[in-house]
């Protein structure tokens, strides 16, 4: 996509949002896939700070007795940090670990007492993020002894450009990755959840149920301080959008839900888990290359 298409694209469906409303959602938001035999969804959680570690791994424990798996995207240097965490939740080989990055992408901020987001790819140099993604690739490599497939860019929603995401995948094909999961839902609107760009897969996060254009992330619901959401909205996204999807997909038709979470922000908190578990009951649990595999792009 050039800069120009990407332009009307976007101006398009906002365009369209804003005039058919309610409508919109029904005929363009949530594309179905034609060549997937079903319903399916994947958990992702983007592990960005010290805390997202033990919180991970409880985490995992927990979705573990339900059967159900994540994709974990960690920053390489909080993967050395806490190695025998990520091992642990690696050993597990229905878990996937996909590259984050190298370089931590948060800081602690004494003044607000909280988290705050640093090091945007769209502040930096195409060499820096060309060596964080290779840095975070060899990482992986090193300490959980496995070839990643998969990337997700820091603070995806600051790079989106036709020319960022192709600078990521580029840079990731030549690591022989085959997907990326660095889009914003707005993609998923035109293109469908499963998208072929620069020679491989891109996988936008799904948007919530009443505004498709917004992340339904846990961020926004479970752990901004000035968020207008609850965790009860977030449950109540996600129901209104599986029931949705769920009615279509028995007319045989196929969805794709990615979600992504902080593992910090949900563990706390059993409406996450309940929320999973209701999901979990109307669509399949399955990791990004698990799905390629299923539809044999692999
Ligand atoms: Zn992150």
């Amino acid at each position: 996509m050039d800069g120009l298409t990407y332009k009307i694209s976007f101006f398009t469906v906002k365009a369209m949002a804003k005039i058919l409303q309610d409508k919109f959602w029904y005929f363009i938001a949530y594309r179905k896939v034609h060549y997937l035999d079903g319903f399916y969804y994947i958990l992702s959680f983007d592990c960005d700070t010290q805390e997202d570690a033990e919180a991970a791994l409880a985490l995992y424990h927990r979705l573990r007795k339900e059967k159900i798996y994540g994709v974990y995207a960690v920053p390489g240097e909080l993967l050395e940090k806490h190695q025998s965490i990520y091992k642990e939740i690696a050993h597990d080989p229905q878990n996937e670990f996909i590259n984050h990055g190298y370089y931590t992408h948060t800081f602690w901020c004494k003044e607000r007492s909280r988290h705050e987001s640093c090091f945007f790819y769209n502040e930096l140099s195409p060499k820096k993020i060309i060596d964080d993604i290779r840095r975070g690739d060899q990482t992986l490599r090193n300490v959980l002894n496995l070839p990643p497939l998969g990337f997700r860019a820091p603070h995806f929603g600051c790079f989106q450009r036709p020319e960022n995401l192709k600078l990521i995948h580029s840079t990731i094909k030549e690591l022989n990755y085959i997907y990326s999961s660095s889009t914003v839902p707005i993609y998923s609107s035109i293109y469908g959840p499963i998208i072929k760009m620069n020679d491989l897969f891109e996988f936008p996060v799904t948007g919530t149920f009443s505004q498709p254009g917004h992340i339904l992330d846990s961020w926004a619901f479970f752990a901004a301080p000035d968020r207008n959401n609850t965790p009860e909205d977030y449950a109540k996204e996600l129901k209104q959008l599986t029931t949705f999807l769920n009615r279509a997909n028995q007319t045989k038709e196929s969805y794709l839900i990615n979600l992504y979470v902080d593992p910090s922000h949900v563990i706390e908190n059993d409406i996450f888990l309940n929320a999973i578990k209701e999901l979990n009951s109307r669509a399949q649990n399955i990791t990004y290359s698990s799905l390629l595999k299923k539809i044999e792009i692999l």
